[in-house]
């Protein structure tokens, strides 16, 4: 069996703009952050809560609490359901991505799993909210651990245990962000990125077999063909 991995935000959903924004709002309301890099390639680990953590650290030498941690979990979450409640358009899907997910989904030989550096509750939230049928498939989050490979590992554990399966022979990671690449490499999983214009080089150099702007033209069956399935 096949496993496909995927990072959510730029990756499925639409989202990265708008959830960059909450979040800086969020950890400006809950810490008083005056100061928020937004680049997050400069982070060592591209995770909501590695990130919050390192924030908090550097500007007051402490880290957050665990009490902390959930209000700015709870607060990030209010304020994007606020903002896609204002403009459904900041939550669309990646063209094509609830077909081919579905299409993935029909095939025996292929597991789904998420695998998401942001927190699980908003990660939820725009998979739902922008038409992807997600409930029934595995997902780790930042909820779960703080890097990127972490994350990952315990995805495809859990996907292991849902689907009943010792190993897979070949896992395909799907993302959009530098670090989605270097986790996949790292990782010994093949690599799909989703972007276009000027992150494609990145990507490609990060080690990326095969880079779509989205789903549109992709099939299970062209999936297979390109990775030798
Ligand atoms: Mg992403």
């Amino acid at each position: 069996m096949q496993l496909c991995l995927f990072d959510i935000d730029g990756t499925l959903t639409a989202t990265s703009d708008i959830d960059t924004a909450c979040f800086v709002q969020a950890l400006k309301d809950v810490f008083g952050l005056q100061e928020v890099n937004t680049d997050w390639s400069i982070y060592p680990d591209v995770t909501d809560s590695a990130v919050t953590t390192r924030l908090v650290e550097m500007q007051r030498g402490q880290a957050p609490t665990e009490s902390e941690m959930r209000q700015i979990r709870e607060h990030f979450y209010a304020l994007l359901q606020t903002a896609f409640e204002h403009s459904p358009e900041q939550c669309l899907p990646i063209a094509g991505g609830p077909r081919f997910l579905n299409s993935l989904a029909r095939d025996p030989q292929i597991a789904i799993a998420f695998a998401t550096g942001g927190w699980e509750q908003t990660a939820r939230l725009k998979l739902e909210l922008s038409g992807y049928d997600h409930g029934h498939y595995p997902l780790a989050s930042a909820n779960d651990a703080f890097t990127r490979t972490a994350i990952c590992s315990l995805a495809v554990e859990r996907a292991q245990q849902q689907y009943a399966v010792t190993d897979f022979e070949t896992i395909i990671a799907f993302g959009d962000g530098i670090w989605d690449a270097r986790a996949a490499v790292e990782l010994g999983y093949r690599f799909v990125g989703i972007a276009q214009g000027e992150k494609t080089n990145l990507l490609q150099t990060a080690g990326a077999e095969l880079i779509l702007p989205n789903y549109e033209a992709l099939t299970p069956a062209q999936l297979r063909e390109r990775f030798g399935l």
